[in-house]
């Protein structure tokens, strides 16, 4: 049953500072009242939290549980404020609690990473900024309000139930709620651009893979039979199996600009395939970039296309 005849789920639009616009997070209007992300902290946000309770005749008190997709930004940096409202318990996949505990320090852990691609210091510089400015309206959450949810477990409501599924990739503790063959999807997929696998490195300090990570959270839910999707920007809702296929012509697109370039320079590092790949590209958005591009490039030596080698202290890519 496509989730707008259920009438208990209700869609809220959030604004956020970012290009990519609102954030869209859900009321689950059951036994117990449940809110699925939050949006972030700016008083745009907490007047439209303030809105929608007000339009749907909800209180702050009636709200009992907060889960999050996943630990980004815009998905959780309104959760302290709606947790002291609400006093609801809060839920986040383990794999990200890092992440929101202290969000600047982690990101600054990838610094050296991005520098060993290339990135130079003028860009690294511009992305501290950034996190600097995002302190403002993303609060860091205090370990002792979170709560674990793992993949396979059940969500449970008085009259209906939602499936866990573990998806990680976009992000590395980014979760899906399903019913039936339908999922609230947060940022896992859209039909109009694709979610980055964003750079994460794990408990070692080594990069993790997330691009790979991605494609089989992708074939995992293809197993599972998702048919539609909710997701978390832009689109209401989608067909699972065409934003599958808008996503591989995307993909085939930017890796044939890849490999041309690696035929003409012998070798090159992420930077030098952005500024192909993305002329226009801001130093601002470097860290989705780099990802971006990384990602692209980890497909490729998957397949054994591209290859990667260290000199002098950065990763260069060539072709096999
Ligand atoms: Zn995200
Ligand atoms: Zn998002």
């Amino acid at each position: 049953m496509p989730y707008k005849n259920k009438g208990s789920i209700i869609r809220v639009s959030i604004p956020t500072p970012y290009p990519i616009g609102d954030v869209y997070c859900y009321i689950i209007r059951e036994d117990p009242i449940t809110i699925i992300d939050t949006g972030v902290d700016t008083p745009e946000a907490r007047e439209a939290w303030e809105q929608a309770f007000k339009k749907h005749k909800i209180s702050f008190s009636d709200i009992q549980r907060i889960i999050l997709t996943h630990g980004h930004s815009d998905h959780y940096g309104l959760a302290v404020w709606m947790c002291e409202k609400t006093r609801a318990a809060l839920y986040l996949h383990k794999n990200d609690w890092k992440k929101v505990m202290d969000r600047k320090a982690f990101y600054e852990g990838l610094l050296p990473l991005l520098k060993q691609h290339g990135i130079p210091d003028s860009y690294l510089e511009t992305f501290v900024k950034v996190l600097t400015w995002e302190k403002r309206f993303c609060i860091d959450i205090p370990e002792e309000l979170l709560n674990p949810i793992e993949d396979g477990e059940e969500v449970k409501f008085k009259y209906l139930s939602f499936k866990v599924h573990h998806v990680p990739g976009h992000a590395m503790g980014h979760i899906i709620l399903m019913k039936d063959n339908w999922a609230l999807s947060g940022d896992f997929i859209f039909a109009g651009f694709t979610p980055t696998p964003v750079l994460e490195k794990d408990e070692k300090g080594e990069r993790v893979k997330t691009m790979l990570l991605y494609q089989s959270s992708i074939e995992k839910m293809e197993r599972k039979k998702l048919k539609r999707y909710i997701p978390s920007h832009r689109e209401e809702e989608g067909d699972f199996e065409n934003a599958l296929k808008a996503m591989k012509e995307r993909m085939t697109r930017k890796e044939s600009v890849i490999i041309s370039l690696l035929k003409r320079n012998r070798e090159c590092t992420t930077f030098e395939i952005i500024k192909e790949l993305y002329p226009d590209h801001k130093p601002t958005g470097i860290y989705v970039l780099a990802s971006d591009v990384i990602g692209r490039l980890d497909l490729l030596e998957a397949r054994g296309i591209v290859g990667c080698r260290q000199k002098d202290g950065l990763y260069y890519y060539y072709l096999y």
